[in-house]
């Protein structure tokens, strides 16, 4: 827990995302507090006697720990989120119904909590099904004359304390339409190349983690534009830089939409094709290859090419994948230079 906390507040401003840690920590947070309230108001009712509002605490209490045990045993973060929420939202109907107008203070914490563990609609969703249910225990006493948990004062109370949560939820719900936008920018702006468009070394490893070897076999690419030095040379830098930005464009629109591609270096790409074996991925390699060597941003006597080293993670080994596999790639694209460049070498 203790490193859940410090990953939680560690975060800066690079992250897109609230990391599992982070998600844990928040969770944990409402499950103890929750846990705290809800015994010291199962003892005030034992001692009242009231039989009903006994167990209904009990209820509460149980799915606490319900997403306690979620969360430490089974490690699901979201789900246990999911109950926590749940939990909350009806432990202060279950107050309100009670007669306890005061807590509806305690409404704010459901958005609150609700935008810190969970996507946009299912912040939403929770952010507004109190003001369904309190509308709801509300015109209790409209149906029912005989309910009188209510008073005329507390009424008035309540009325104003709902009017403030529905300005509150809505301008959060705002707040935190903005700050998904602003988020989706930031996300593109780090993951995306800002000349090729390919993905950025550092989005290219954060997939590659997600490719598992052992459910089925993936396949990488690595290639290297063949004299390019020649080239920014010849026709300056900003020639070369138009060249990496056709390259990109042509790797994107030539691939699957389950393949992804990185820029590796300078001028190396890096290919990965998810459940594909060697065979294929050679031959996706050569159909890139023949596409480069006849494309129109060849320079009127000079031809781009590009060489290719094709690995499959099964020639690695598996606990030390990606990083093997790709190191087998670029050892292959190596010798495709030696051996006279614009070709692909996969073994
Ligand atoms: P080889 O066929 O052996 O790969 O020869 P090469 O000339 O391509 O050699 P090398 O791969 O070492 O060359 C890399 C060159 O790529 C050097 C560098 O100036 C150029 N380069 C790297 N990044 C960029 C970039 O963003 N824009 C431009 N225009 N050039 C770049
Ligand atoms: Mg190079
Ligand atoms: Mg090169």
């Amino acid at each position: 827990m203790l490193r859940a906390t410090s990953d939680c507040f560690s975060r800066t401003v690079t992250s897109t995302e609230l990391s599992e840690g982070c998600q844990i920590f928040l969770s944990f947070l409402t499950l103890i507090t929750g846990l705290i309230v809800e015994s010291v108001f199962i003892s005030l009712e034992y001692f009242i006697g009231n039989k009903l509002f006994f167990w209904g605490n009990i209820l509460t209490i149980s799915a606490y720990f319900i997403a306690l045990i979620l969360l430490k045993f089974f490690r699901k973060p979201f789900l246990s989120s999911l109950t926590s929420i749940v939990a909350l939202t009806l432990a202060l109907c279950f107050h309100l119904i009670k007669g306890e107008i005061y807590s509806l203070y305690w409404f704010p914490l459901i958005p609150l909590l609700s935008s810190m563990l969970f996507d946009f609609k299912l912040f939403l969703f929770f952010t507004y099904s109190p003001i369904f249910l309190v509308s709801l225990i509300f015109s209790f006493q409209l149906f029912d004359s005989s309910y009188v948990l209510f008073t005329k004062e507390t009424y008035k109370l309540g009325l104003s304390a709902f009017t403030a949560y529905l300005v509150f939820s809505t301008v959060a719900a705002v707040y935190r339409f903005i700050l998904d936008r602003f988020r989706e920018e930031l996300r593109l702006l780090l993951d995306k190349d800002y000349l090729t468009g390919v993905l950025t070394r550092r989005a290219l490893f954060s997939r590659l983690k997600a490719v598992n070897c052992e459910s089925s076999p993936y396949s990488v690419i690595m290639a290297d534009i063949d004299n390019f030095k020649q080239i920014n040379d010849t026709f300056g830098h900003q020639a070369g830089d138009r060249v990496l930005k056709e390259l990109g464009k042509i790797f994107k629109e030539n691939l699957r939409r389950k393949d992804f591609v990185g820029r590796y270096g300078g001028e190396e790409f890096l290919i990965v094709l998810p459940e594909t074996e060697k065979e294929n991925a050679k031959f996706v390699a050569e159909k890139l290859r023949k596409i480069i060597e006849n494309s129109v941003f060849n320079y009127p006597g000079k031809r781009i090419t590009v060489s290719f080293g094709v690995a499959e993670c099964r020639e690695a080994k598996c606990s030390k994948c990606p990083k093997e596999v790709i190191e087998l790639a670029d050892e292959r694209l190596y010798k495709a230079k030696r051996a006279g460049k614009n070709r692909v070498v996969s073994d």
